[in-house]
């Protein structure tokens, strides 16, 4: 334990921002697998994966992807978007969505993130569809591009929910199909029902990053059978017939193995051991570092129940004494891993011809942003280094 905070103290072990947790049967699983020589796309457990994800997630459907990418790619054509169409989309977020919206040569329309939770604003989004749009004929067109808006695919950031309800009725009014990218949120809870389960399609990631993993992998999450039947479909190469190789059209192979679906089965079961210990840590947190000038913690809205995956504070340079990245080089120093909030998409140079709507939010956020560590398995004891060292930085310590 640390006594004063110098840094003779401090830890010697190095403190990584968010490492998977293997601790139940994964080995087991894994094992009968090669042992019974199910090591491929299809297996019991693909089928029992995709079945109990479903169950866990209030979906009545779900099918194992090779990665969350791949799984947002597919979602995306499930759901009708071509070439040439407008997505809405996170302007704040890792860049995966945003990558699988221009796959399909469509465009994106970014949208920034309300200042209190850091997701998509749903006003937002509603301001540029009742103000900025034209319906004819049932479609829907962006005034100032002329191009069709096809979907919504908000994307919940840091492990807490997007507000779906007022995006949900803006998806409905506006006949527009939405995908959550709900690859952090696994295991959160919007006003009292599981994060994935409310969209017409979801999208999930089991990277090694994620609350729970096989490595790599993804799930694409739906209540309805034909939309499930049809991702199921472009992922396994939109095989016809199995024996004459006949392939209706062109798909993907974009199929998740046995031997990672047996990993996740394993995850799976610990998924609210895994939250618990998350949200014990962001308690924590929420309540030793408000206590420090110049920091602020990422809440949780009253209808949410975040999994606080990545656990991110917020830097105002002036009250703290020196800024984001200047605290992340000092945490580096104490063997402490930490990183920025990702570049907002309309700063990225993948996407900044994209149009934005709005942007210094997601700019500010940026800016400011540090995630700090929060594995699964932090202990205490790592916790409170991670602290003093955060209060050192402000006192304007040495590292
Ligand atoms: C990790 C992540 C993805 C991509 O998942 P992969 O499995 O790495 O392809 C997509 N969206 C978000 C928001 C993510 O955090």
């Amino acid at each position: 334990m640390l006594i004063d905070g110098s840094p003779k103290h401090a830890s010697t072990d190095f403190i990584p921002l968010s490492v998977p947790s293997i601790s139940g049967h994964e080995w087991t699983y894994v094992k009968e697998c090669l042992d019974t020589g199910w090591v491929s796309s299809v297996g019991s457990y693909v089928d029992r994966f995709e079945q109990e994800t479903a169950a866990r997630t209030g979906s009545a459907f779900a099918v194992a992807t090779v990665n969350g990418t791949s799984a947002l790619h597919t979602a995306l054509m499930v759901a009708g978007v071509e070439a040439e169409d407008e997505v809405l989309v996170s302007d704040l977020t890792f860049i995966a969505p945003v990558n699988a919206i221009r796959y399909l040569g469509a465009h994106p329309l970014l949208v920034d993130a309300e200042p209190t939770y850091w997701q998509m604003d749903p006003e937002r989004v509603k301001t540029f569809l009742e103000q900025d749009c034209t319906a004819s004929n049932g479609v829907l067109r962006n005034r100032k591009t002329g191009r069709r808006v096809r979907a919504l695919l908000p994307v919940d950031v840091l492990g807490h929910p997007v507000d779906m309800d007022p995006l949900q009725e803006l998806a409905r009014r506006f006949e527009l199909p939405l995908v959550e990218d709900a690859t952090e949120s696994l295991g959160a809870l919007y006003k009292g029902r599981p994060v994935g389960g409310d969209a017409e399609l979801a999208c999930i990631s089991f990277n090694g990053n994620k609350v729970i993993t096989t490595g790599g992998g993804g799930m694409i999450l739906s209540h309805c059978e034909a939309s499930a039947r049809r991702s199921k479909y472009l992922t396994t190469q939109a095989k016809d017939d199995p024996i004459e190789f006949v392939h209706g059209e062109v798909g993907f192979n974009y199929r998740m193995s046995n031997v990672l679906a047996a990993i996740g089965c394993a995850q799976l079961e610990q998924l609210d051991t895994f939250v618990e210990a998350k949200r014990r840590i962001a308690a924590h947190y929420l309540q030793a570092l408000p206590g420090i000038p110049g920091i602020t913690c990422n809440q949780e809205a009253p209808w949410a129940r975040s999994i606080f995956w990545m656990f991110t504070i917020l830097v105002d340079e002036a009250a703290f004494g020196m800024d984001s990245r200047a605290l992340i080089r000092f945490l580096d120093q104490r063997k402490i891993q930490a990183r920025p909030l990702w570049q907002p998409m309309h700063q990225s140079p993948a996407h900044c011809a994209s149009q934005i709507l709005g942007g210094d939010i997601s700019t500010r956020l940026n800016r400011r942003g540090v995630s700090i560590p929060c594995s699964v398995g932090l202990s205490a004891e790592h916790q409170a280094i991670v602290i003093e060292a955060l209060r050192d930085a402000q006192r304007g310590g040495k590292a």
